[in-house]
C-alpha cells in the first residue's frame, strides 16, 4: 500500500506561517472514521468498549475527540487519570491499568470511580487498605507459557505484569468471599501485533478461563478487557490488522463458548493505543543541513525527542517528502536529527527523492508513542502538537516547549550563594 498524507505542500506553508517545525499534527476526520470502523466490527457485543491508551497520546483534546465517539480512557498513572478527567472521561469509562502501583494512584481512581484492574494479588489488601474497595474489580491475567510475546512487549513469562492462572482462582476467592458480585477480567499480551488471529487466539484462551473461573468458584463476569497492542502496518508492504475478521473471529469464539456455557452476555473491552492514533499522526520537520561524509546525511529540525521509536526500538517510519511525492526516489539517505547519539536517526540508507535544504518532510505514523515518548536529553525541547479538525482549519493543541520550561524546575538564583 503506498503511503499518503492528508494535507499538502501548500497546506503545510500555510501553517507554518504560525507554527515553525518541528510540530506533530494529526489527522481528526481520519481518526475519527478509524474510531467508528472499531465500533461498527464488534456492535454485535452489547456493551463493547474502547479504553484508548492514554500513554500513546496523552493529550486532552485528542481524549475528548475519541470519547464524542465513545471511547473511554485506559489509564496508567496519576497524571493520565487527571488528563482523562479534564477530557470529562471519568466513572466507569475509565479502566485504570497500572502496575507496581502508588497509593495516591488508586486513590485518584477511586475518586474519579475508575474501574480498577489489579496487577497482582497483593493488591487487594493494599488498594483496600490504602483507598478501599471499589464493588468492580478486574484481574490482568499474564498467561506464562500459554502465550508468546513479541519483541516489544516480551515474553510473558518474563514479563513483570499480571497474575498467575493460580493466582487467578485465588484472588477471585477473595472477592467473591468479600461479598463481590461485579468482576472483571483483562490480559494484554501482544504490542505492534499485526496477526489477526492472534487476537482470536487470546479471546479464546480468556473466554475459556472465565468457564473455569465460573465452574470452580461460581462467579460470572461483566466484561474481559483483551487489552491493546494491535498494529499498525508501519512499512508500505505490510498489511493492516483486519478488524472485522479479528471482530467475526471472537464472535465465534464467544458463540461456542461463552453463550454455549449460558455466561452471555459478556462485555468485550479493548485498551488500543497505537491502532487508534498512530496512523494519523504526523511528524512535520524542515530539512536545515545536508552533509556528505562517508555517507548522505539529511538533518532535519526535529530529533529523537520528538519520535524516539526509530532511535529506540530501530523502527521503520516512513517518510514523505512534501511537494516531490512522485519523484523517483533515487538518493540513499541516512536522515538525522542533532542529538549527540548516533541512533538519533529518523531513517537509515532510506531511498528518497533528490532532497534540497528547506524541503519538508512528513514522517509518518507518529500519532502513537510519539510525542508521548519526548524527552529532553541534550537539551532538545518538545514540538507542538497540531490537530487538523473535520472542516480544514488547524489548531495547537500543545504549544512547542520553550527553554524556560526546560528550565522551569532550576533554581538560578541559588547559585550567587552557592559555593
Ligand atoms: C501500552 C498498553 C496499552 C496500549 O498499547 P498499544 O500497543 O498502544 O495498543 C494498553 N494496555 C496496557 C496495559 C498497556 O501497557
Amino acid at each position: 500500500m503506498s503511503k499518503t498524507v492528508p494535507f499538502n505542500k501548500a497546506k503545510i506553508e500555510e501553517i507554518l506561517a504560525t507554527y515553525p517545525t518541528p510540530f506533530h499534527i494529526y489527522d481528526e476526520a481520519a481518526m475519527i472514521a478509524n474510531a467508528k470502523q472499531l465500533q461498527a466490527a464488534f456492535s454485535w457485543n452489547e456493551g463493547f468498549k474502547e479504553f484508548f491508551a492514554v500513554k500513546a497520546a496523552p493529550n486532552p483534546y485528542l481524549i475528548k475527540v475519541l470519547s464524542e465517539v465513545g471511547f473511554g480512557c485506559d489509564c496508567s498513572s496519576h497524571p493520565e487519570l487527571l488528563l482523562s478527567e479534564s477530557a470529562g472521561v471519568v466513572g466507569e469509562n475509565i479502566m485504570f491499568t497500572s502496575n507496581n502501583t502508588a497509593a495516591y494512584e488508586y486513590q485518584k481512581a477511586r475518586e474519579l470511580g475508575a474501574v480498577i484492574n489489579l496487577d497482582d494479588i497483593s493488591h487487594i489488601a493494599y488498594l483496600e487498605e490504602h483507598a478501599g474497595l471499589p464493588d468492580l474489580l478486574s484481574f490482568r491475567y499474564n498467561p506464562g507459557n500459554l502465550k508468546e510475546g513479541n519483541e516489544i512487549i516480551g515474553n510473558p513469562e518474563e514479563a513483570k505484569y499480571g497474575f498467575t492462572e493460580a493466582q487467578l482462582f485465588e484472588g477471585y476467592a477473595i472477592l467473591k468471599q468479600k461479598g463481590f458480585q461485579r468482576f472483571g477480567i483483562h490480559t494484554m499480551v501482544a504490542s505492534n501485533e499485526l496477526n489477526n488471529d492472534y487476537f482470536i487466539e487470546t479471546a479464546e484462551i480468556m473466554f475459556n478461563l472465565i468457564v473455569k473461573l465460573h465452574t470452580q468458584l461460581g462467579i460470572r463476569f461483566e466484561f474481559v478487557n483483551l487489552g491493546g497492542g494491535i498494529g499498525i502496518p508501519y512499512k508500505p508492504d505490510q498489511k493492516p490488522v483486519d478488524i472485522t475478521y479479528i471482530s467475526n473471529g471472537i464472535k465465534k469464539k464467544y458463540d461456542e463458548i461463552i453463550v454455549a456455557q449460558g455466561l452471555a452476555p459478556l462485555k468485550i473491552f479493548l485498551e488500543s493505543g497505537r491502532y487508534i492514533t498512530g496512523p494519523y499522526g504526523y511528524l512535520v520537520t524542515k530539512v536545515q543541513h545536508f552533509k556528505q561524509t562517508y555517507r548522505d546525511y539529511v538533518g532535519v529540525d526535529a530529533s529523537m525527542s520528538n519520535l524516539m521509536r526509530p532511535g529506540m526500538y530501530g523502527a521503520y517510519h516512513h517518510i514523505t517528502v512534501l511537494g516531490k511525492e512522485f519523484a523517483p526516489k533515487l538518493h540513499t539517505y541516512d536522515v538525522t536529527g542533532s542529538l549527540c547519539e548516533n541512533n538519533d536517526k529518523f531513517a537509515i540508507h532510506r531511498e528518497l527523492p533528490k532532497i534540497e535544504i528547506g524541503d519538508l518532510l512528513v514522517i509518518h505514523d507518529a500519532g502513537a508513542h510519539g510525542h508521548a515518548m519526548g524527552f529532553n536529553y541534550n537539551g532538545k525541547l518538545r514540538s507542538a502538537e497540531l490537530l487538523l479538525r473535520t472542516d480544514g482549519s488547524v489548531v495547537q493543541i500543545r504549544r512547542a516547549e520553550t527553554v524556560e520550561d526546560y528550565f522551569a524546575t532550576l533554581d538560578f538564583s541559588g547559585l550567587t550563594s552557592f559555593k
